[in-house]
């Protein structure tokens, strides 16, 4: 068994880690002080993610991506998750499903996409749907050679940059019949509901949008019709994995931080460092954080090139974003604490990690979805499932 990270994964992940030094985590204050970023700022940094090459890191190189396997992609995502404000999320990453449109799709949505010229959101969750998407309750209904849209999302992340959305909506109101829309965000009908405010600092926002009558053709159905759930599924494993990549990054912050930090108070004559509380806290982080790390490398590293199949990677990934955004919390909640009342300041990054981790326990499933996944899968596959060791 050799483990050993081959030298263009190493160049790939020393490259994100100076882009996230240079580029993202110069920007944390003026995006904690603003509540995001000045236009000039958003477009320098916008600039500075082609000029580094990390443009749709995860698409194809022939639809303008820079086709780098999912095990690649998560080594940059940890990475760029040490940065915060969820700077991040300016090096865009167009949503998986786009990579099954048509030609013509790909031509107008996913190709503009990833040179960065349009940018997409995922509109899933609405009032009254939210860990049960067969509770959605916009309809598309058959409309001549169309379709109309009408329903209300929620929490639709950096849909302020966005100028198309991929919608999951159910055909004629039947949850059998889940499908997902590409539409436009000046189609006659979008609005603009409201832009709430969250927890944390995010470079972009996250507002519910209203769909009013919105009259989107054939051309714009992703996938088949019914299909939509698949399409959904395949975005929600990208997502829960690189949940996984960036709390891992963000943690291994926190501890560097939190050592140096350490290191340097001095109380009682000494440094803080030197007592065994202080000391613990570090070793619990630091072991911690090494665990959840190897669970997130292995099942990324067989999802790209293990040969793990479709269902089995979903299972999994449930698992890498449970333990690993669990594990996060709690290294962060102690990063806090060894800073003492300057991890309660927002100038410090832990102080807005601690804001920013928390939402990774609820986004793109909630703990208790993840663990209704891995339950399921443990029900119908048994503990091989999540125990057995993939050999050559
Ligand atoms: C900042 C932010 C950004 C987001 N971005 C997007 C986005 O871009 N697109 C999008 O579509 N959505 C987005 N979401 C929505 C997010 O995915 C949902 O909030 C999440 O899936 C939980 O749904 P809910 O909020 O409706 O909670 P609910 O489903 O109402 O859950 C409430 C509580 O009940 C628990 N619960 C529910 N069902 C079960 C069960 N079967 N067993 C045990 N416990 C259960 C949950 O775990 C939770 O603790 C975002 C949310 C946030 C906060």
């Amino acid at each position: 068994m050799d483990i050993r990270l081959a030298p263009e994964d190493r160049a790939l992940q020393q490259q994100a880690r100076e882009f996230t030094d240079q580029v993202l985590i110069p920007l944390e204050d003026e995006c904690e002080e603003h509540d995001g970023l000045s236009a000039e700022s958003h477009a320098r940094a916008k600039r500075a993610v082609l000029d580094w090459r990390f443009e749709a890191i995860n698409h194809a190189v022939e639809d303008g991506g820079r086709g780098y396997d999912v095990f690649q992609v998560m080594l940059i995502e940890e990475q760029w998750g040490r940065a915060t404000g969820a700077l991040w999320d300016i090096p865009w990453r167009p949503s998986i499903p786009l990579a099954s449109g048509t030609e013509a799709q790909k031509e107008r949505f996913l190709r503009p996409a990833c040179r960065g010229e349009r940018r997409d959101a995922y509109a899933i969750t609405e009032a009254g749907a939210g860990s049960d998407p067969t509770m959605v309750e916009t309809t598309a209904v058959r409309d001549g050679d169309g379709w109309v849209l009408n329903g209300t999302k929620w929490h639709v992340t950096s849909g302020d940059v966005a100028d198309f959305f991929l919608v999951h909506a159910h055909v004629d109101g039947d949850p059998a019949k889940p499908t997902v829309f590409l539409v436009d965000k000046d189609a006659p009908g979008v609005r603009l509901v409201r832009i709430p405010k969250y927890t944390h600092t995010f470079v972009f926002e996250h507002p519910i949008f209203a769909f009013e009558d919105v009259r989107v053709s054939d051309d714009q159905v992703l996938g088949a019709v019914g299909e939509g759930f698949e399409l959904t599924k395949a975005w929600f494993v990208e997502e829960r994995l690189m949940i996984g990549a960036r709390t891992m990054g963000a943690s291994a912050r926190a501890l560097e931080l939190s050592l140096g930090f350490a290191k340097r108070r001095e109380q009682f004559g000494r440094p803080i460092v030197d007592f065994q509380a202080i000391e613990f806290m570090l070793a619990d982080m630091a072991a911690e954080i090494m665990a959840a790390t190897s669970m997130l490398y292995r099942v990324c590293w067989m999802a790209a090139r293990g040969g793990m199949g479709r269902k089995a990677v979903h299972a999994q990934a449930s698992a890498v974003k449970l333990v690993c955004s669990e594990t996060a919390g709690r290294v962060i909640d102690r990063a806090v604490q060894i800073h003492g009342g300057r991890g309660y300041m927002r100038e410090q990054p832990v102080e807005r990690l601690s804001r920013e981790l928390r939402v990774d326990r609820i986004w793109e499933g909630t703990s208790e979805i993840q663990r209704a996944v891995i339950g399921n899968e443990l029900r119908k596959r048994g503990p091989d499932a999540y125990l057995a060791w993939p050999s050559a």
